[in-house]
């Protein structure tokens, strides 16, 4: 497909549904229902993309959250990256810290935005795992246990952007209404 027939295709569209949450996935998407009753879910990330750049993103392209919350869908906090580049951001992204649980006291590796989530939250822990949170929420239920302090909260893991990779930054907002 060359990039004449992709265009075509996108203006094919005569359709958007959405955008829907979907829980597993944590993020937010669209549905294109096209003239010829084809159907495309993306991402609205993608879809919101894909409006202001008024093309249909090829698929080396991918639409990377800039401020690592995939749920904050506005213009001004996506870019679009190639593929390849955003996997190795996302794994270096991914970097675990080391917790000591305040139950059991063993060691456990955990992702530095839940633990900065669980603190903010006014929860206690760290927990090294599902089981010992739950023992320690029976724990405090049948007042065998002192509740414990909030769980500190942890420095953000913020990796370098190789700015090279970035093909387009977005500069204007759009709105939904006007576009779908
Ligand atoms: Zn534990």
């Amino acid at each position: 497909m060359d990039k004449k027939e992709k265009l075509k295709h996108y203006d094919s569209t005569i359709k958007v549904n959405g955008p829907y949450y979907n829980k597993k996935q944590d993020r937010y998407f669209v549905q294109y229902v096209y003239s010829d009753k084809t159907k495309r879910v993306i991402t609205y990330a993608k879809y919101l993309m894909e409006q202001f750049l008024k093309r249909k993103l090829s698929n080396e392209e991918t639409v990377d959250h800039i401020d690592r919350n995939r749920k904050n869908d506005v213009i001004d906090n996506l870019q679009v990256i190639d593929k390849s580049t955003h996997s190795k951001l996302d794994a270096k992204r991914a970097k675990l810290i080391e917790i000591t649980c305040v139950l059991c006291g063993n060691k456990a590796f955990k992702e530095a935005n839940n633990l900065r989530g669980n603190s903010k939250q006014g929860k206690a822990g760290p927990f090294c795992s599902k089981s010992c949170a739950g023992k320690y929420g029976v724990e405090i239920q049948n007042n065998r246990m002192k509740e414990l302090d909030t769980q500190p909260t942890v420095e953000s893991e913020y990796y370098y952007i190789d700015k090279s990779a970035v093909v387009v930054k977005s500069e204007n907002t759009v709105d939904l209404k006007s576009t779908a």
